[in-house]
C-alpha cells in the first residue's frame, strides 16, 4: 500500500524546502515529490507544522544481542531505534559471542528482519574474538552482511595488525572504523583526568590515550592511501589533528556522541554511574572542540553509542559501574537543543551529520536523502515540541541515561521504513 505525506518541509542536507511539498511513498521507495499529490487510494499523514528528513542512520549502536538479552535485545533495540527516528542503525560486534563468523552477522540481520522496526547493519570485528591478535576473514563477513569492522570497545593497538587491517580493507572495500584509545595508558580509569578526577579521587583516563591512537592511525591511513573512520572522538586534541589531517587530504572521518557535547566532567561531581562512559565526558574546552568540529564539518556524523546496562549493574560504585549510557531515544531531541536551537548548526547540517554522511561513508546507495527514487526511510519532526526526559518512558530495555529529568526540543512523531509506518507517536506503538 502507498503512503502519501502531506504539507512536508522537506529538510535535506544541502537545503530546507521554503514551501511544503507532498511525498508519495510506493514499493518501498520515494516515488513522486510534489506540490501536491492528488489524493488516491493511499494512506495520508499530515505532516503540517513538521519537519521531513531521510530516515536517521546512527553508525554505533550497541544491541547486546547474543550473549546479554537481559539489557537489550535486537526487539527492544529496534523498537528504541525506531523511537527515536532511526531507519539504520549498525551494531557493534562486541557481543558474546563476538561478531567474528557469518553465522552470527546472518543471525542477527534475520531477527532483525523479522522485527521489522529498523535496517540493522551488523558490524564485524576486526580480529577474531576481538583479542587483537589474528584478522577476522573480511571477505567472508562483508559477503555475510557487514558493512564495517571494528574492534569497538577497544583499539587495535598492535600496529602492525592495524597496518594489516587496512590493507585488506583496501582490498575487500570495507569501512575500518577505530575505538581511539590506548587500553595500556588508560587502564584502569573511569572518568576524564584532570582537575575533577583528583577532587573525587578518582583513576583518571589521560586524553592523549585517545589522540595517541588518533595520530598514529592517521598516519597510517596517509601511507597506506586507505580510508579510516574514528569513533565517538570526545577530545580537543584529536579534532585538531583530524582537522589537520583532511587539510592534507588523508580520508579520514569522524563521529561524535550527543553527550560529549552536551556534558563535561562535572556531572561526575553526582557520581552517578550514567555519567560513566568510555570515552569519558571531558573538559570545558573539548566540549567547545567538538561543537566546532561538527559546525565545520571536522566532525562527520553524529551517532549515539547506545550502550544499555542492567540497573544492577548502574547501582554499583562508580569504580565497578560499566560504562555506557543508553542514546537512542534522546539523540535527537540533544542535537535539536544543544546545537540547532543554540545556534552551532542548521537543520540541513544536522540532517548531514545524521543520514547523508553516515550513508555516504558506508556506502548506502539510496538513502541519506529525501530524492524521488531513493528508499522511502523517512523520519518526520515536530520542530517545535518540547519534552522531558522520563525514566518509564524509554522503549529500551535498559534506561541508564544522565538526560533523565532534562528538558529537551524537537520530537520524533513518525518513522517510516520502506514506504512503511514503524513508529507513530500518538499511539506510541510500533506497527
Ligand atoms: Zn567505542
Amino acid at each position: 500500500m502507498s503512503l502519501h505525506i502531506k504539507n512536508a518541509i522537506i529538510v535535506n542536507a544541502n537545503k530546507i524546502e521554503s514551501r511544503p511539498q507532498d511525498i508519495l511513498l510506493e514499493k518501498g521507495v520515494i516515488a513522486q515529490i510534489a506540490p501536491s499529490i492528488e489524493n488516491g487510494q493511499h494512506k495520508i499523514i499530515d505532516a503540517k507544522g513538521k519537519y521531513v528528513l531521510p530516515g536517521l542512520i546512527d553508525m554505533h549502536v550497541h544491541l547486546r544481542e547474543p550473549g546479554r538479552e537481559d539489557k537489550e535485545t535486537i526487539e527492544t533495540g529496534s523498537q528504541a531505534a525506531a523511537k527515536g527516528g532511526f531507519t539504520t542503525i549498525m551494531c557493534m560486534p562486541n557481543t558474546n559471542p563476538v561478531i567474528d563468523s557469518c553465522m552470527i552477522v546472518e543471525a542477527i540481520i534475520k531477527e532483525a528482519k523479522r522485527v521489522g522496526l529498523v535496517n540493522v547493519i551488523p558490524v564485524g570485528a576486526i580480529s577474531k574474538g576481538q583479542k587483537g591478535e589474528e584478522l577476522v576473514d573480511m571477505f567472508e563477513l562483508k559477503k555475510a552482511g557487514c558493512l564495517a569492522l571494528s574492534d569497538d570497545g577497544k583499539a587495535v593497538v598492535n600496529s602492525q595488525l592495524m597496518r594489516r587491517a587496512m590493507e585488506y580493507s583496501k582490498m575487500v572495500d570495507i569501512l575500518l572504523i577505530e575505538h581511539c584509545q590506548d587500553h595500556l595508558l588508560s587502564c584502569g580509569s573511569v572518568m576524564n583526568e584532570g582537575y575533577n578526577s583528583t577532587l573525587l579521587g578518582l583513576k583518571g583516563d589521560p586524553g592523549v590515550s585517545e589522540a595517541i591512537i588518533v595520530a598514529r592511525d592517521i598516519e597510517l591511513a596517509n601511507y597506506l592511501r586507505v580510508k579510516i573512520h574514528l569513533a565517538h572522538m570526545s577530545l580537543k586534541r584529536s579534532i585538531e589533528l583530524i582537522r589537520h589531517a583532511k587539510s592534507q587530504g588523508i580520508q579520514v572521518t569522524a563521529e561524535a556522541c550527543p553527550h560529549h557535547f552536551s556534558l563535561t566532567d562535572e556531572e561526575v561531581k553526582s557520581y552517578d554511574t550514567n555519567t560513566k562512559v568510555n570515552p569519558p565526558l571531558r573538559a570545558k574546552e573539548d566540549v567547545e572542540a567538538i561543537k566546532q568540529a561538527i559546525k565545520d564539518g571536522t566532525i562527520d556524523c553524529i551517532v549515539t553509542d547506545h550502550a544499555p546496562h542492567t540497573a544492577e549493574e548502574k547501582e554499583l560504585d562508580f569504580d565497578h559501574a560499566p560504562f555506557g549510557m543508553v542514546g537512542l531515544e534522546t539523540a535527537i531531541g540533544l542535537v535539536i537543543t544543544e546545537l540547532v536551537e543554540q545556534k552551532v548548526i542548521t537543520w540541513p547540517q544536522m540532517v548531514e551529520k545524521m543520514s547523508t554522511s553516515p550513508a555516504r561513508i558506508v556506502g548506502l546507495k539510496g538513502k541519506g536523502s529525501i530524492k524521488e527514487g531513493y528508499d522511502a526511510d523517512v523520519t518526520i519532526i515536530d520542530p517545535q515540541m518540547e519534552w522531558i526526559v522520563e525514566k518509564e518512558d524509554f522503549v529500551s530495555k535498559s534506561k541508564n541515561s544522565p538526560f533523565i529529568g532534562r528538558r529537551l526540543k524537537g520530537l520524533v512523531t513518525t518513522t517510516i521504513l520502506g514506504g512503511k509506518v514503524v513508529y507513530q507517536r500518538k499511539q506510541g506503538t510500533f506497527t
